[in-house]
C-alpha cells in the first residue's frame, strides 16, 4: 500500500534529478531572505549560483541548533510574517528555544509525509489511532495528528499521561494504533498489566509508531511481545518538521527517509567530513521542499547509519538505521565514550529486568545503573540478587568497557515518565 506510490517508487536517477532541482530552489530562497546564510555565503566566498550539482552541497555551510537559538525569534524566517500560519518551539535543556515556522504548505506538506508512513504501516481508514504525546509547541503530537486525518483514521488527541484514561480510552473507541515515546509504552504496558488486563484479548492494538527518543531492538521486541503489536520506528525533529522525516515500513529494518523532502548526508561529528560508505556517522540535513523556513545542512546530533540495498517494499528512499546515539548524550566515563542507549540494549535484553531504570554519574566517574526488576526475584533469597546484579554488571562491562556498580531496586522505585524519560542523572557537575 502506498500514498503516493510515484514519488514513493521513483527511480533514483529521476529522484536525484529532483533533489538538484529542489536544492537549488532552497538555496535560492534562503540566500535572498535570510540574512544569516548570506552571511554565511559570503564568507565561504560561495553564491547559490555555485551550486550546480548534488556534491555541491558540501560546499554550503552547516546550520546549528545554536544558530537557530541565536535568530529566535524571527531571524531564519524565509517568508513575510503573514504567510505562516503555525508556530512550534524546540527547548533545549538550557537557553533559548528555537522557533519553527509553517506556512499554510508546509503544514500540507508535512502531513503528507505521514500520510506516507502511515500508509507504509498498513494503516486503514477504519484504524483508530490515540495520539499520546504532548500536543502543544512540540511538534511531536499535532503533525502525526494533521497527517493521519488525511489519511482519514480517527484520531484520539490524548496526549500523555494518565494512564487508566488512556487505557480506558483504548478500550470503549477500540484503538488500533498508538503514537508514543519508547518510555511511556513501557510504562504503559505494566500497567496493562497490573490491571490483569490481557492486551491481545481486552485491547484492539495491532501497532504502535515510536520515536522522540533513542530506543534499542530490545526494547521493541520487549513492547511487542507485552502488547502483541508491531512496534514501527519513526524519526523526526521539530527542525525538520517534527515526525515523517523518515519512517518503518512493515519489512521493520530501518526508516525510509523521505529524500524528495530532505537531502541526508553522514558526518564525522568532529571533522565535519562525510564518512565513508556503510559508517555511522551523524545526520546532516536540508530540508529541499519547506517554505518559510528553509535550512540548509542541520546538525541533527544523531548519530546512525544507511541500510544498504534495497528495500522489499519497493521505496526506493533509502533507509537509516535507529538512532544508534546522540552526539549530546554520550557519556564519557574514565575516558570511555558510552551511549545510554548501549547500557538500554543490555538492560533490556535481560528477563529479569523491568522497564524502568536510570544511570547515575558520581564525581571521580563513578557510575551506578539503577534497574528496576521483577518483583518475583524478591523472593528472601539473597543469592538470587546477588547473582541477577553479577550478571548485569558482568554484561554491562562487556558492553561498555566501564565496570558500573549496579543497584537493583523494586519495580515503581524509580520516578515514571510520561513523556520523555530522564535516564541519566548526570552529577558530576552540580
Ligand atoms: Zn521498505
Amino acid at each position: 500500500m502506498f500514498w503516493q506510490k510515484d514519488i514513493e517508487t521513483i527511480s533514483r536517477r529521476a529522484l536525484e534529478e529532483l533533489q538538484l532541482i529542489r536544492l537549488k530552489q532552497t538555496v535560492r530562497q534562503a540566500y535572498k531572505n535570510i540574512p544569516f546564510y548570506k552571511e554565511s555565503f559570503s564568507k565561504l566566498h560561495i553564491a547559490p549560483k555555485d551550486i550546480t550539482s548534488l556534491k555541491d552541497i558540501q560546499k554550503l555551510p552547516f546550520t546549528t541548533r545554536e544558530d537557530l537559538r541565536e535568530h529566535y525569534p524571527f531571524g531564519m524566517l524565509a517568508v513575510p510574517k503573514e504567510q505562516v500560519i503555525r508556530l512550534h518551539t524546540s527547548s533545549g535543556t538550557t537557553g533559548k528555544p528555537k522557533a519553527i515556522f509553517f506556512s499554510k504548505k508546509d503544514v500540507d506538506r508535512a502531513a503528507e509525509l505521514i500520510a506516507r508512513c502511515l500508509i507504509m504501516t498498513g494503516i486503514k481508514k477504519d484504524d483508530v489511532l490515540q495520539n499520546m504525546m504532548t500536543y502543544g509547541l512540540f511538534t511531536g503530537a499535532l503533525v502525526m495528528h494533521y497527517g493521519a486525518e488525511k489519511v482519514g483514521v480517527l484520531v484520539i488527541p490524548a496526549g500523555p499521561g494518565n494512564t487508566k484514561r488512556q487505557i480506558a480510552l483504548m478500550q470503549d473507541f477500540r484503538t488500533t494504533t498508538l503514537h508514543v515515546t519508547p518510555s511511556y509504552a513501557l510504562y504503559l504496558a505494566s500497567v496493562i498489566h497490573n490491571e490483569g488486563l490481557d492486551p491481545k484479548k481486552d485491547l484492539f492494538l495491532r501497532r504502535a509508531y515510536m520515536g522522540s527518543e533513542p530506543y534499542s531492538e530490545e526494547t521493541r521486541i520487549k513492547i511487542e511481545t507485552s502488547l502483541g503489536i508491531d512496534v514501527y520506528n519513526s524519526y523526526g525533529l521539530s527542525e525538520m518538521n517534527g515526525p515523517g522525516v523518515a519512517f518503518e515500513c512493515m519489512e521493520k529494518n530501518g526508516m525510509h527517509l523521505w529524500e524528495d523532502n530532505f537531502i541526508m548526508e553522514l558526518i564525522d561529528p568532529d571533522t565535519g567530513e562525510k564518512v565513508p560508505a556503510g559508517e555511522k556517522g551523524e545526520l546532516v540535513l536540508t530540508t529541499l521542499y519547506r517554505e518559510a523556513m528553509p535550512i540548509l545542512r542541520y546538525r541533527t546530533r544523531d548519530i546512525v547509519t544507511i541500510i544498504p540495498g534495497k528495500c522489499r517494499c519497493g521505496r526506493t528512499h533509502r533507509r537509516i538505521s535507529r538512532i544508534i546515539g546522540r552526539s549530546d548524550d554520550m557519556i564519557i566515563i574514565r575516558g570511555v565514550n558510552i551511549f545510554p542507549q548501549q547500557i538500554e540494549r543490555v538492560l533490556m535484553g535481560i528477563k529479569a529486568v523491568a522497564q524502568n531504570y536510570q544511570i547515575v554519574l558520581e564525581a571521580y566517574d563513578q557510575m551506578t545503573v539503577r534497574v528496576e526488576i521483577s518483583r518475583n526475584l524478591f523472593d528472601g533469597k539473597v543469592d538470587h540478587l546477588v547473582n541477577l546484579q553479577n550478571e548485569i554488571t558482568e554484561k554491562l562491562r562487556s558492553e561498555i568497557l566501564v565496570k558500573p556498580k549496579v543497584e537493583l531496586l523494586e519495580p515503581g522505585a524509580l520516578p515514571v515518565s510520561e513523556g520523555k524519560a530522564t535516564r541519566v542523572i548526570d552529577k558530576r557537575t552540580l
